[in-house]
Parts: structure tokens; C-alpha cells; sequence
């Protein structure tokens, strides 16, 4: 499944799992973990002169999680959905929920070879 930072996705395993959506802040390891909002908070134990915090101390920070445990969210289903891919008349492939077929935003760059001719 391809995820976008700035999506909403809904968490199903771990401590952070819940049926409201969350937002997507960061994709790592490109696209095989990603950084939700609010999900996996760890105290993280720094020395002195951490650029985040000079003095050290505890940063709260969000761990990444791997994208197996999330689903996009439908916001016509109001739920975590399954998604599918289609292209649209211009070859650009978006996501689709497998529930109501709603567009669940564009992935990629257009390809004309998938634009519909005509
Ligand atoms: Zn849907």
C-alpha cells in the first residue's frame, strides 16, 4: 500500500490502536515504515549538546511504524478501508477504497501509456 505523508490512516495493532484517523507526518525507509501523528511516543534520553536540546534531558518523539499495521482512512466509509488502484482519464493512478470506490487521492506522476485515448 502507498502512503503519503499528510494521509490519514487509521492504527490497528500496539498501544496507539483506534478507530480515529491520525495523520501521516513522515515516510522512512521509503515507504516500508511511517511516522503517525501521536502513535508510538517514546521517551528518547539525550546528553548535552543534542542539537534538539543542548542542555540534554527526555525528548518525547514519535517512533516510526511499520505501514502493515495501518490502513488508509475512508472518509465516506468513516473507517479504516482496503485500498485499490485505478488511473484516471490523464494516466495518473490514485487510490481507491475497495468499499465505496471513493478516490482516495493520486500516487505517482501521470503516465500516458494508462491515459484513455479518445
Ligand atoms: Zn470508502
Amino acid at each position: 500500500m502507498r502512503i503519503k505523508a499528510g494521509d490519514e490512516v487509521v492504527v490497528l495493532c500496539g498501544d496507539d490502536a483506534s478507530e480515529t484517523p491520525k495523520k501521516v507526518t513522515r515516510i522512512v525507509q521509503g515507504g516500508k515504515k511511517i511516522v503517525v501523528e501521536g502513535v508510538n511516543r517514546v521517551w528518547k534520553h539525550v546528553k548535552r549538546g543534542h542539537p534538539k536540546s543542548p542542555q540534554g534531558g527526555r525528548l518525547s518523539m514519535e517512533m516510526p511504524i511499520d505501514t502493515s499495521n495501518v490502513l488508509l482512512y475512508c472518509a465516506n466509509c468513516r473507517r479504516g478501508v482496503r485500498v485499490g488502484y485505478k488511473y484516471t482519464n490523464d494516466g495518473v493512478k490514485y487510490r481507491c477504497c475497495r468499499k465505496c470506490n471513493a478516490n482516495l487521492g493520486t500516487i505517482g506522476k501521470p503516465r500516458p501509456q494508462y491515459a484513455k485515448k479518445g
